[in-house]
């Protein structure tokens, strides 16, 4: 079955019982059983999507996760609260003292705070590492985790997702990503070499940014300390935000493809405004990660940032103030087209931060021809010209 059959087809074994197309949404806390034997049954084996007690997972939530696996063509999935709390379980999985954990720089702001704020604290020592660093120099003895976000939230920086898997594969260390940006339309990071890959479902899989949802995928093997971590921690997803994915990811491979092709036309209309310096986009044939992003994803999603030509607060603000249809919001993944001023973490005390402004923008589904008019409309007052 190809992907986009998938998308339509699976997730939904649950519903022919209820003669609907959608299955049901089951909530429970208290799973009943019929007999002692299968309340053991439920405890006893090493199966994922038995019926035991509320926080494991009801029909409802098993049915994205096998979803979810299959699409990103391996063997589980742990639903989580938040794309971050399925990032913290992973960290936290493989983090501890006397451990060494390599975290690419640009990762996602609170999975950098996380690290800063909760990990090196409690002793892990935590190694940041930039797209142009050897990795296999990085990697100790006591390295126990590699974690890679690609292209890096805000600054794009794309990374040899390939090269890390093989550098870590030969010293037998796990590698997990942040897939969000990729989804599993433009991005096979299990075929990549990847052992645990997260999504924040809240994004493109979901897409209509009405819930929090997180993903964790892998072999049963890869996931099996994950899953601990998540059972003793109750980090799991409610039913009800897995039965709106399951509604949302429906149209997941459509919609990627038009936020693709419509980033890339304004990306490339923007490359030549007067009032933009850079376009940082992978996706475009001049930007330094394109050669890795063609080797490794299919294809770019809808947020990329830009760099605005130098200007003050005011006319900053005006530029913001003024655009219509792109609303002013952190977040990306929805159905709809948003703004906001990117400071980015790895570079928030470096001088480099008030050179250009950063704006991270985020592609919708709305017509291209709008999105360029509302960006021209604040061009011109942001150059004081409107
Ligand atoms: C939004 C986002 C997250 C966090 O997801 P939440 O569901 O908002 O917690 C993690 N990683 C990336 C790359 C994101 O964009």
């Amino acid at each position: 079955m190809k992907q986009e059959t998938a998308i339509v087809h699976l997730g939904r074994e649950t519903a022919s019982a209820v003669r609907a197309v959608n299955p049901p949404l089951v909530r429970a806390s208290t799973i009943v059983s019929d007999s002692l034997a299968t309340f053991r049954k439920g405890y006893g084996e090493k199966v994922f999507d038995s019926l035991r007690y509320g926080r494991s997972g009801t029909a409802t939530t098993f049915e994205l996760q096998r979803m979810m696996a299959a699409l990103e063509e391996t063997e589980g999935c742990i639903a989580t609260t938040s794309g971050l709390s399925a990032i913290v379980a992973v960290l936290a999985t493989f983090s501890g003292p006397g451990r060494h954990v390599l975290v690419s720089d640009g990762v996602y702001g609170p999975t950098r705070a996380y690290c800063e704020k909760v990990l090196v604290p409690a002793g892990t020592d935590v190694e940041f590492y930039g797209p142009a660093d050897d990795i296999k120099a990085r990697i100790r003895k006591d390295t126990s985790l590699i974690f890679v976000e690609s292209p890096a939230s805000l600054t794009m920086e794309m990374y040899d997702i390939r090269q890390i898997c093989a550098m870590a594969k030969s010293a037998n260390i796990p590698v997990a990503a942040d897939s969000t940006w990729g989804t599993p339309v433009f991005f096979r990071a299990h075929a990549l070499g990847i052992d645990l890959s997260i999504h924040a479902a809240t994004k493109y899989i979901n897409g209509h940014s009405d819930l929090l949802l997180g993903l964790i995928t892998g072999t049963n093997d890869a996931l099996e300390k994950v899953r601990a971590q998540c059972d003793l921690n109750g980090t799991h997803a409610a039913p009800d935000a897995c039965w709106l994915t399951l509604r949302g990811i429906r149209t997941l491979s459509v919609r990627m493809r038009r936020h693709q092709a419509t980033a890339m036309e304004l990306a490339e209309w923007l490359q030549n405004r007067p009032e933009v310096r850079r376009v940082l986009f992978p996706a475009l044939d001049t930007d330094p990660g394109h050669d890795l992003w063609r080797n490794q994803f299919s294809g770019a999603a809808g947020p990329f940032t830009i760099e605005l030509t130098k200007c003050d607060e005011a006319s900053f603000a005006r530029f913001i103030d003024s655009l219509r249809l792109f609303a002013l919001g952190t977040s990306w993944g929805g159905f709809e087209s948003l703004v906001m001023p990117a400071i980015p973490h790895h570079l928030r005390n470096a001088e480099q931060a008030d050179e250009g402004r950063l704006v991270r923008l985020h592609i919708g589904l709305e017509s291209p021809d709008d999105l360029r008019a509302d960006l021209e409309v604040a061009f011109a007052a942001m150059t004081g010209t409107l």
